[in-house]
């Protein structure tokens, strides 16, 4: 599905000349696969920060109103880039790439703020078939602003959707035989995988709220306890870029094993391990394993 506010196909002359411009590194990732060497990508929130607390600098909106192609998560992810772009009047083409996946909600104590419209989880680049969508989504964009590039680009799409169903594969063979019993849960910080676990058979639950508040209300302790007495609880996970000062309390307290950083939504800072979509779900994979085993 997309929603482009106008469509026109701009000359471009050389290899790279197509700037666009993402709202965050995951997405970014996700363009480079598909756009390849004709495209120019920068993502406005740096890796490692939270989408949560971003607000746009003037430096931005420049970035934004020289894009050609506006591409971010759209579900209510990126709040102030909607509202952004209202302001500029952007006559460019953009497009919400998370638009069209099939949905899932945010659950009771998956606590986002304002992230997420109408309970709707916007972290769908957990699931490789949602990802697939996003494919397409740049893919569709791409060419409706470069189409002397449109058979560079669809084969580029068809080479990606073939690699995620790849990975895919090879995650769903290693998580054989962990998937979790009714009512078993991992717990996790402030939520937002729900995508990961409907695609693995997992299902996770935040404790805490954003930006890694470090308290827990009694009522919410005595319920955590409570799953954990009753062995529900399987492992927990922290995230990277968070506090997990309450999560590792919760592990020592509780006896109950903590691994991570989980990569939800940003990749690594340089030097890392996590450079690409790829390979950011395969470490979340390990992360996971780890706390199962
Ligand atoms: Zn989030």
């Amino acid at each position: 599905m997309l929603f482009a506010m106008t469509s026109w196909s701009v000359a471009f002359d050389a290899l790279g000349s197509v700037r666009v411009v993402v709202s965050f590194s995951v997405l970014e990732s996700l363009v480079k696969e598909v756009g390849g060497e004709r495209v120019e990508v920068e993502s406005l929130i740096p890796r490692g920060s939270d989408p949560h607390a971003y607000g746009l600098s003037p430096q931005d909106m420049v970035k934004l109103g020289d894009a050609d192609v506006i591409i971010f998560n759209g579900l209510g992810f990126e709040g102030g880039l909607e509202r952004a772009l209202d302001a500029l009047d952007f006559r460019g083409a953009w497009v919400e790439a998370g638009r069209g996946i099939d949905v899932e909600m945010l659950g009771d104590h998956d606590d986002h703020g304002d992230h997420g419209e109408g309970g709707v989880d916007p972290h769908g680049f957990h699931d490789p078939e949602a990802v697939k969508v996003y494919g397409r989504a740049i893919k569709d964009v791409l060419v409706e602003v470069d189409e002397e590039g449109s058979s560079y680009y669809e084969e580029r799409y068809q080479d990606f959707v073939r690699r995620v169903e790849a990975l895919d594969r090879e995650l769903k063979e290693k998580f054989d035989g962990y998937e979790m019993g009714e009512g078993e849960v991992i717990l996790v910080g402030h939520g937002g995988l729900g995508y990961f676990g409907r695609a693995y058979g997992f299902h996770f639950e935040g404790v805490e709220g954003l930006s890694g508040v470090s308290t827990l209300s009694g009522h919410r302790l005595r319920e955590i306890n409570e799953k954990i007495g009753e062995d529900e609880v399987r492992g927990i996970v922290y995230e990277y870029g968070r506090n997990d000062r309450l999560l590792r309390l919760l592990s020592e307290e509780m006896g109950v094993l903590i691994g991570g950083p989980f990569y939800v939504e940003t990749l690594g800072e340089g030097g890392g391990t996590v450079t690409d979509w790829f390979s950011m779900m395969r470490h979340n994979a390990e992360v996971v394993l780890g706390v199962l085993m």
